[in-house]
Order: C-alpha cells, then structure tokens, then sequence
C-alpha cells in the first residue's frame, strides 16, 4: 500500500490531505480544502509538506462533490506522478449507536448510514455523498468510514441517555457525543507523550467553529458537552450550545416559527454570530472588542467554565486540561479567561506560557497540568485507514460486512 486520501465533506466544502504510508506512521503530503462548492466562487487550495501552496484558485466548474474530487484527484496526479491510492478515509459525523470504532465501507454499508441522516441532517447527507463520489472517483480503493460519535460510544449509560421514557432511547434519542476524531487524537498523542497524565482524569476543550468539551479518565470517553445533535453544550460560531427546549416550543407555539426556521436559527444564526451581530470568527470579535464582542465572549467563556467544573465532577477530580481546534489552540485571552480564579480546582496559568501558546501553559505548581494540543483529525483518519489495509484480511472490500469494527 502506498498513499492514502482523507476526506471531510461539509455542506459545502471538502477538506482532503494526501498521506504516504511508506512508515510506521502516515506522513501528510499535501493537506487543502474545496470551498464554497456550487457556488461561481468555489475555491482549491492546497499547500505541500513544507506548506508551499500546491494550487490557490477559484473555479467555477466545481458544481458538487462529484466535480469537487474531479478537481482534487487532478491535482493529485499532476503533482504527484506515480501514487497510487489504495484506500480513501472518510470523516462521517454519525455511526449511529453500535458503532464505536471505523468499519469499511461498501454500497451497502453507506446505504445502512443514511438511516442517522435524521440525527444529523445538516452533516450525514453530504458526508454520504462524498464518500459515495469517492466510491466512483476510487473504484479500486478501500473505502473507510470514521465516525466523530464512535469515541464516545462506550461512555457510562447515564451520559448516554435523556430523562425520556425508554422507548425514545430505544428509537435512538441519546447522548452521542461529537468531535470524537480530534479525542481521539489528543488522547493517542498523550498516551505517547505524557502517559502518567493520560491514566488520569483529563478535560479536553475543543473548541473551534464546533466547540465542545469531553471528560476522559485514561484516554477514554466518560462525558461529552454534546448530546443527541451538534448544538447542544458549548456555544459555538453559528450554534446556540446550550438552551432550554423549552425555547423551542415557545418559538413553535407562540412565535409561529417553522422547524425549518428553528433550524436555521440554531444551526446557523446563533452563537457568537449571533450574539455580537457581527461574525462567528473569534478572532474577529476580539479584535474588534465592541460591547458586543465582549458580551459574545465573555458568554462562551461562561459557558466553557461551567461546563469544566461540571465534567471535573462527573471524573471525580482532575489531572489535566487540554486545549485544542482553531480557539483553543490560538486564542490566549479565551484560555485566560476560562481558567480564571480555578484555583480551588487546582488550576494555574502561567501568563507567559499562555501568552506564547506553549505545550504546557500551567505553572510548575499547579496541581493541573494545562495543556495546548494542536489537534489533526485528518491523520486519524489516515491511520485508521492504514490499519485496516495492513490486515490482509481486511483488503477485499467485497469480503467485508458493515460494522465490522477494528
Ligand atoms: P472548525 O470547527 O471549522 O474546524 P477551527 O478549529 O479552524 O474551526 O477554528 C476556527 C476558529 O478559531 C475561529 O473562530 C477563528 O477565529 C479561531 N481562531 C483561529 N486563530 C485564532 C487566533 N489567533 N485568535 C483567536 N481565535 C482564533
């Protein structure tokens, strides 16, 4: 086996990276997205291992995801002659309950993953679809799916289920658990890198455009701020977090409001764009630093707090708090902020440390170790993919059944 793509499809964009298998461990050798797809302004960028920009262009022939990967594999075979692509990794936002790990995928098997559409309806359509561009565009690759809810499925049944009667948890209303691919990745890397603290009780921020929060005790999935759907816990860029259901039936009953409408306020009118009236960008808000903006943030941050003191609870007691995604990686004010006057959870932040992002941004005596871990979703893809292709077994694609985990 020789290379690997990786694929993440949204609603409108594709993000791919190209792996060499060569090693022990995938090496990226071209990382890049395709945005604003259908649109006259849909854009290809790519850089190389070395971050050297591969291609940077807008196109207006990328009308869907089919053309999209058109664009993509091009780009693949002009700069890089000679590679063959013996399996393409897919980020699927559902596997619905049973799956807690990646499985292959076939005709079928991705027909079986439309059943979670309903859960995640602005995200499973267009992860389906591009694996199903993947399939024709990569008729001789294996297909592999890796889910963001598998990381979560072996959490404790009380942080997977509502105060509903049974019967909803039966039809699948549960507490799934997003961002499951970013975990995976920063407890992989403190397993290596920091294995006393890994054993321990860790809180993991991810906090990006998606933002949530997940309590792990050595390495695994106890608690997630995500529940049933991605709004739930933090706010985020678009997305409300957090919020009464009672606000929906209020805004259905009262207000008259459509669910396609509710839809488009939580998903997409609320959280930080919401709230500061002006952008979703966090890096925006803070430069801008309006009553509003602040507002904006210092609600996030809130949030972000209540939620760490309540996963401290559910792991009984903390050992490490990890930050990660475009915030938490980058953002030293909302890092500050966050871990304010915590203290009493044993927590300090060392100003300089934070202020230059650095590994380790607690102080030598703090009794919590602050971290910043950059996350790499796509290299779990990519080792997931390998993994499967190294077992013989595993490398007929016709052989294999769904949910047939690693
Ligand atoms: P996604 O969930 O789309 O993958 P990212 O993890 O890339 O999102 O995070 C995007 C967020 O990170 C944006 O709100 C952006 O403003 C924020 N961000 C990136 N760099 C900085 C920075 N230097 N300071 C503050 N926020 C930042």
């Amino acid at each position: 086996m020789t290379h690997v793509v990786t694929l993440n499809s949204g609603s409108s964009s594709l993000k791919f990276g190209l792996f060499s298998m060569q090693g022990d461990e995938p090496e990226a050798i071209c990382t890049g997205e395709v945005d604003r797809i259908g649109s006259p302004a849909a854009h290809i960028q790519a850089t190389d291992l070395d971050g050297r920009d591969l291609i940077d262009e807008t196109s207006e022939t990328i009308v869907d995801h089919h053309s999209a990967l058109d664009h993509v594999l091009d780009l693949v075979v002009r700069q890089f002659p000679g590679v063959t692509i013996s399996a393409v990794g897919h980020r699927i936002v559902h596997g619905g309950p049973d799956n807690d790990g990646p499985v292959l995928l076939t005709r079928d098997s991705l027909k079986d993953l439309e059943r979670f559409s309903p859960f995640a309806p602005l995200h499973q359509p267009f992860n389906i679809a591009g694996a199903r561009a993947a399939m024709e565009r990569f008729p001789d690759a294996v297909q592999i799916a890796c889910f963001d809810t598998a990381f979560h499925r072996n959490h404790p049944w009380v942080n997977d289920t509502f105060a509903l009667p049974t019967e909803y948890y039966d039809m699948g209303v549960r507490r799934y658990g997003f961002h499951g691919l970013s975990y995976d990745y920063i407890s992989n890397h403190m397993a290596k890198t920091a294995p006393l603290l890994h054993s321990g009780r860790v809180i993991v921020a991810h906090l990006g455009n998606g933002a949530s929060m997940c309590g792990m005790i050595s390495g695994r999935s106890v608690g997630s701020s995500m529940g049933f759907s991605a709004l739930d816990g933090l706010p985020m860029g678009t997305r409300c977090g957090q919020l009464d259901p009672g606000v929906v039936l209020y805004l259905m009953e009262q207000k008259g409001m459509s669910a396609a409408q509710i839809t488009q306020l939580l998903y997409r009118e609320s959280g930080l764009l919401g709230m500061s009236g002006l952008s979703n960008d966090m890096r925006t808000l803070e430069e801008a630093d309006t009553p509003a903006t602040r507002k904006a943030i210092s609600y996030f941050n809130f949030r972000a707090r209540r939620e760490l003191g309540a996963l401290a609870a559910v792991l009984g007691g903390l050992d490490a708090v990890v930050f990660t995604g475009g915030i938490g990686e980058n953002s030293s004010l909302v890092r500050e902020r966050i871990c304010a006057d915590m203290g009493w959870l044993g927590i300090e932040l060392d100003p300089d440390a934070n202020a230059d992002s650095a590994r380790v941004i607690s102080t030598q005596l703090s009794r919590v170790q602050v971290m910043v871990v950059p996350t790499n979703e796509e290299l779990v893809i990519a080792r997931a993919a390998a993994q499967i292709c190294r077992s013989p077994s595993n490398c007929s694609v016709s052989e294999l059944e769904f949910s047939s985990h690693i």
